[in-house]
Parts: structure tokens; sequence; C-alpha cells
């Protein structure tokens, strides 16, 4: 076994990994160290390690939502492997075509966020069918990068953790309100304060999550109300509803992003188009849950009060939602509304690295702030916001902190350990004349270097020291034990900016039943949203805790909203049929045929649809050991109302696969006997099928099988290969209309006594 080293480079510094090669094999991709998020990195990883093990190869796709990481691995991977002149005996996986894979569920939801995972498993556990699709290869989002402190009013959680501490949805209101200026959607707020604490103990319960006591309960809050999980990371939140949702049901399909939204033709959301790699997937949907989170890293959509602010949220945080939402006309507000916080690095043109822990430090050893001018412009020991406003208010909204070299020392050091490389310091310093201003020097130095005037600066220290001498900052009036006079003459200084990861704007909904609207007020049928995606709850300013607390909430008022409404759908259609599509062909006319119908008479029936595609070989000496697929194709049609299958014509008859599945059908079990069956068919010629539609009718007449077909109806689609649209929806009118005829004709015949 020889083990082989090498260094990638991901989003925050080196990624040191081991390959172990087992003569051209390779046997292991193991990472010995690096600094990414670990949330997101361990998801990542293992993923990627299976892949290069199955394929034998560096050449495997990178991960979405995880590229920058995954590529440089696998191009750090190729190049030591080439050094080492190893031929490796890849097994490339086979390229696939574009395919476009049809699901059907109850409830769909998009984004795998808090928002998204609470809605999903509350439609779970109300009984619908539900998936989830999240365009990274991870699940997280946003939300995997905080630190999962929530508010539990009213809860369960705490009555057990914070014990009788006087709080209540209308006490959280308030707080809420007060903290942004009352410019809050009440209603919205009111929604969120009223259903937290069911919420949490919900979710609690679904996924064993074990709330405790926040370590910090911060003053915008009047009680203490906040509890976090025991690691104090929303990761936890993230890996345990993830896998209990998989556990009780729930399908997840990751790498997946919605591209489109399915309206049918009368403007009703019906599903979702979602991209994968080698595949399109449209998946049908009673109800929709939007849950896609913000767009602070679409640059392009950031309104007028972000210039100026950079943005340290995550990269896949781009608003994909006001793209694919475009044709329903959906109202939103204040798009134009941040988060913002003080404490930023600008590393890259509108992107922040924070610098909290450093910055915090550093104003605790008496460092100040000053602005273009030279001047101070805060108390600097005085809560964040108050920093946040002042830089606000600086021209070119930067300021910069002023360090003596001991203070540095602690600064530095604190950078390195929350993400910043040493290198990228380094670099810094050595680009004087660029953005962000690292420098240091003599204090003249330091400000000619950044344009302050030095005399001004000057000025400012001196004042500043003497104050510190004298134990009072009349200024500022900042606290004594924050006043230390500046040590020795090196000094340094750091640009300091404003930063968000947060959007506070989105789209509008009903402040019931979270469903969303469109611009002119009329609530869009089947369709949801929840968490960051909706905007208001919190106003123009979310308290700590606000923003996991909005998610779960609305997460859980949205999923059983989106529940009930897939219920009442499924109430509304008066007949449930099963389809079956009759050929086992990968391409098949005969199933876009069943699709288009599921399509076209939605409002009126449902269409459950099967494949005999991979179902075995019917076997008289194992008739009785039905394969899984025939039991729920036995189940499925038992419980309908009808069948409908969709037949080709091979030479003068029926395709052996679905004649094989027909035998299961009536040897040892009879589902078919007395169920009422429409035949259709569709085929490249004028009039194919007609003969195999012959033969399927003499084969359900048989007292096996002894179905009951619709007489008097046959339903040919002739040239198939152009009978389609791009939407798989039937073109030609008057087939749509004997379609329509044959089908009421069968409604009205499933209806019929036997
Ligand atoms: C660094 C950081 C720290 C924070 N700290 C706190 C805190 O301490 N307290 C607090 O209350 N809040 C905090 N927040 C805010 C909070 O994390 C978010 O507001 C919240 O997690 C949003 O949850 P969400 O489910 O709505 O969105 P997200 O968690 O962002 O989930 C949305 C998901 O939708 C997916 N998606 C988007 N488009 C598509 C598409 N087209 N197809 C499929 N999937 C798609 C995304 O990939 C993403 O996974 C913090 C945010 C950040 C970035």
């Amino acid at each position: 076994m020889k083990k082989l080293t090498g260094v990638a480079h991901g989003h925050n510094g080196t990624i040191k990994y081991e390959i172990d090669m087992d003569g051209n094999r390779i046997d292991d991709l193991q990472v010995l160290s690096h600094a990414e998020t670990s949330g997101i990195f361990d998801q990542v990883i293992g993923k990627l390690k299976e892949s290069v093990i199955e394929q034998q190869s560096f050449d495997v796709d990178a991960i979405s939502g995880a590229t920058v990481m995954t590529k440089s691995i696998l191009d750090s991977a190729k190049q030591v492997i080439n050094d080492e002149h190893i031929q490796l005996d890849s097994k490339p996986k086979k390229h696939q075509d574009n395919r476009l894979k049809r699901l059907t569920t109850d409830v769909l939801v998009i984004g795998g966020g808090e928002a998204g995972l609470v809605s999903a498993c509350r439609a779970l556990a109300e009984g619908r069918d539900v998936i989830l699709v999240e365009k990274n290869g991870y699940m997280g989002g946003a939300t995997i990068l905080n630190g999962s402190n929530v508010v539990a009013t009213g809860s369960n959680v705490a009555a057990r953790v914070l014990g009788k501490n006087g709080d209540s949805p209308a006490r959280l209101a308030a707080d809420v309100s007060r903290e942004c200026n009352d410019t809050n959607i009440l209603e919205l707020t009111n929604l969120m304060a009223t259903n937290i604490g069911a919420a949490i103990d919900f979710i609690s319960d679904f996924a064993g999550l074990d709330y405790q006591k926040a370590q910090t309960q911060t003053p915008e809050h009047s009680v203490e109300r906040q509890v976090e999980l025991p690691s104090s990371s929303s990761y936890e939140f993230i890996q345990k509803v993830t896998a209990a949702f998989k556990e009780k049901g729930g399908q997840v399909l990751l790498g997946t992003r919605v591209e489109d939204m399915l309206i049918n033709s009368a403007g009703v959301v019906r599903g979702v188009i979602a991209a994968t790699q080698g595949a399109t997937y449209r998946i049908k949907a009673n109800s929709v849950v939007l849950a896609s989170g913000g767009f602070g890293a679409n640059q392009r959509m950031r309104g007028s009060e972000s210039v100026g602010l950079d943005y340290y949220g995550p990269m896949t945080s781009t608003g994909d939602a006001y793209s694919f939402n475009k044709a329903l006309n959906l109202k939103s507000h204040d798009l134009g509304w941040y988060k913002v916080y003080p404490h930023g690095v600008e590393v890259e043109p509108g992107i922040a690295k924070l610098t909290t822990y450093a910055s915090k430090k550093a104003t605790d050893m008496g460092a100040v702030y000053v602005n273009q001018n030279g001047q101070r412009i805060v108390n600097e020991s005085d809560v964040y916001t108050k920093l946040r406003d002042a830089v606000l208010k600086q021209p070119g909204k930067v300021a910069y902190l002023l360090m003596d070299k001991r203070t540095w020392n602690e600064f530095y050091s604190l950078l390195v350990l929350h993400d910043f490389e040493e290198d990228e310091i380094k670099q810094f310093f050595a680009q004087k004349d660029k953005r962000p201003y690292f420098v240091k020097g003599s204090l003249r130095e330091v400000a000619t270097t950044v344009g302050i005037d030095p005399a001004q600066l000057q000025i400012t220290v001196d004042e500043y020291n003497a104050a510190a001498k004298a134990g009072v900052d009349q200024k500022f009036n900042r606290g004594k034990q924050y006043l230390h006079q500046y040590e020795g003459d090196e000094y340094y200084l750091v640009e300091q900016r404003d930063r968000f990861a947060t959007t506070l704007g989105g789209y509008s909904v009903q402040a019931d039943n979270m469903q969303l609207v469109t611009t002119t007020g009329q609530p869009v049928a089947n369709y949801y949203a929840a968490g960051e995606v909706v905007g208001g709850a919190n106003g123009h300013d979310s308290a700590p805790s606000m923003m996991n607390s909005w998610g779960i909430s609305s997460g859980y008022v949205a999923g059983k909203a989106a529940s009930d409404n897939a219920v009442n759908h499924q109430q509304q259609v008066s007949r449930h049929f099963v389809g079956i599509v009759g050929t086992n062909a990968e391409h098949s006319y005969n199933r876009k045929l069943l699709y288009a119908m599921q399509d076209l008479f939605e409002d009126d029936a449902e269409i459950d649809i099967h494949e005999v595609r991979g179902i075995p070989m019917f076997d008289e000496g194992i008739a009785d050991q039905l394969p899984e697929e025939i039991q729920r194709l036995q189940t499925a049609i038992e419980q309908s109302d009808g069948v409908i299958i969709a037949t080709p014509e091979y030479d003068h008859s029926i395709p052996a696969a679905l004649k094989s599945v027909l035998e299961w059908l009536s040897s040892s079990i009879h589902p078919l006997k007395g169920k009422k069956v429409m035949i259709v068919g569709t085929s490249l010629g004028v009039q194919g099928t007609v003969r195999a539609q012959m033969n399927l009718r003499q084969i359900l007449d048989c007292p096996g099988v002894d179905a009951k077909v619709m007489p008097g109806n046959e339903y040919m689609l002739p040239h198939a290969a152009d009978a389609f649209d791009d939407n798989e929806a039937i073109k030609d009118a008057g087939s749509v209309s004997f379609l329509k005829e044959c089908f009421a004709n069968f409604m009205t015949f499933t209806k019929e006594e036997n």
C-alpha cells in the first residue's frame, strides 16, 4: 500500500489529503486537515470519495454547491497521480443523455434548509408523500452555517429547560416589533410567535433533537427564551432532521435544481421542472412549498441599501426563485432590506469575511475606530448595532480599526483562528494601493497610505490617550475598562466594513397559511412558502435567533397548509385510476400519452402511472412469489376506480413485457377481475395499435383476468413522433377533443354499476 499526500485549496484555506494506493488501485481518499465549513465538508467529502473509488478516477463530477472545494481536490489529486506516473484502471460512469424522469407526489418542497426540512417533515407526519429537492450536493443551505439558536416561546422544551420565565407569544411579538422599530408585518410576526413553540416541540420529537438553554441570552429578548442544540450548530439540526425525514419515508433529491414551475393551462401550479446531472425531473405535486432561502449572493438582485455592504453568507443563496417564478407574477416586498452587522473585511469585491472575534478583542484592548477624516466615530465598546450604524454613516461606509502592536498580535491570531489564512493577510499588507487596507508603520505612514490626514489622526490618538490616562472618555463615554493608551510607535490600521448574510425582504404570503400571492393579491393555488424567501416577519432588523425562529415556525405552518391542500385536491378529484405503460422501452410514446392524459384530466381524475419496465418475466413455477412491483401494482389496482392501459403494437399484438405483467396479474392473484379498463395507444403510423388493442381486449376478457373493458371506444393517436409538444401535451386539437370524449365516457363507465 502506497500513501500519496497532496494539498488542495478550498474556500477557506488549504486542504491536506492522502490517497491510499494499492498498486494502480485507489483504495481510499482521506482528508488530513481542512478549514472548510465542517457541516458542508463532511457531507461533500463522503460523496466525492465514493465516486472516486467507484470510478477509480479523479475525473469525476465536482459536487454542486461545493464546486470550488471538490474541484480543487480533484485537480490536485490528478496531478499527484500524474507525478507518480500511475496509470489508473478507471471505470468511467456511462455518460447519460439528458433523460426525462417523471415523479408524482402529494407535497413537493423546494430547498433543504431549516424551513424546507420542517415543512417537509410536517407534511410527512400528516401522512402525505413528500419529495424535497435541493440544488446543492448537500443539505443545509444558509442554515448549516448558524449556531442553532432559536426561541422556544410556548414550548414544552422551554418549560423543561427555561422553567417559568414569564414568556408568552404576545411578549415575543412585542420584542420583535420593538427591535425592528415596528417595520415588521405584524400578522407574520404573530404567526411566528404563536407557532414557534409547537414547531420546536414537533421537530424535537420528530428528529430526537435535545434543545438546551442557549449559552448566550441576548438583551434584545426581554426574557431568557433562547435555546440551542448541544453542539451549538445547526449542522446537528440538518443532519438529524434529514435522517429522520428519510427514515420515515420522505424522499430527498440532492443536486437537483428547480428551474421552472409546472403551470397548467388554467395557470395553476402543478409541480416543478428540475435539472440534475444527466436528467431532467418533471415532478407533479398537489402542493408545492417554496423554501429556497435568500438572495444575498446574487449581486444583480441587491438593492441600493446594500451599496457599500459586503456579503458573507453562502454563495448558493442566489435567489433562483425570482427567476423560476417569473410567470406567476408573485408579490414581493422590501427586497432591499438586509440584516447588517459590523466587523467585516472585504476580501473580494462585494464579499466579506467576518472579523467579529478579532475586532471585539481589539476594542476590549483599547483599539479605536476612525473614519476617513481620522476621527473617532463611536463608543467602540457599545452594542454592535451602534457600531454598525456609525460605520454606515461614514464616507464610503468604511471605518478603520487602529491598533498598536500588542493589540494587533491578538487580533491577528484570532483572524487566523477564524477563517483567514496567513498568506491571505500577508497579501493584504503587500497590496498597498488596493482594498482591503491592512497597513502598518508609524502613525503618519498608516494615515497617508489610506488617505487620512496624518495631523488629524495624531490629534485623535493624543485625545484618546489623554482620555485613557484620565480614565474618562468625555467624547463617547466608553467604559473605563476599555480605555488603554497606545503603546510603542508601530501602528496597524485595518479596514472595517459592515456586512450581511441574510436578506430580510422577500415574497408576500397570506398570513394564515403561508400561501403565496400575486401582485394583485390573489392567492396562488397549491403554492406555499417558508423561511428566508418570505419577507416581513422580522421587519428591517431581525433580533438574534429570530431568523431561525422564522424558518422553523413558517415551515411548520406551510407544511400543514400544503398537506391539507393536497388532501383537498385528492378529495376533489372524483376518480383515481391506475395507468399502465404497456412497454419496457426506455423511450416510449405510449408513456408520453399516459402522462399527457394525466395532465389533461388532472382536475377530474388522478392517474397513478406504473411501469412494466424492469418487472421480471412471469414464470409459472414461481407464480405465487410475486415480485415487489407486482404487489404494488396489485394494491394500486385494487384501490383504484379503473385502469388505463397504453399499448404499442409489436407484430400485430401487445409487447411481451405487458403480456408478462398481465400473466402475473391473473395467475395466483386477480386484481383486474371486474375492474373497468380503458385501452389507448399511439404509434408512428396512421392506425397502428388497432390490432394490439383488439389483442389486448381479448386477453383482458379471458377468465383468469376477467376485466371489464370499456366497449365502443378505441382511442388511437397516429404519427406519435410528431404528436407531442415540448411540454409533452398532445398538439392536435382534434386528437385532444376525441381523447376528452373517450375519457368522459370512461368516467361515466367507471361510475356505472357492474
Ligand atoms: C453565517 C450565517 C449565520 C447566521 N446566524 C444566524 C443566527 O445565529 N440566528 C438566526 O436566527 N439566524 C441566523 N442566520 C440566518 C438564518 O441562518 C437563515 O435566515 C435561515 O437559516 C434560512 O433558512 P431557509 O431554510 O429559509 O434557507 P436556507 O437554509 O438557505 O435553505 C434554502 C435552500 O434552498 C436551496 N435552493 C435554492 N434555490 C434552489 C433551487 N432552485 N432548487 C433547489 N433548491 C434550491 C438552497 O441551496 C438552500 O439549501 C445566519 C445566516 C448565516 C449565513
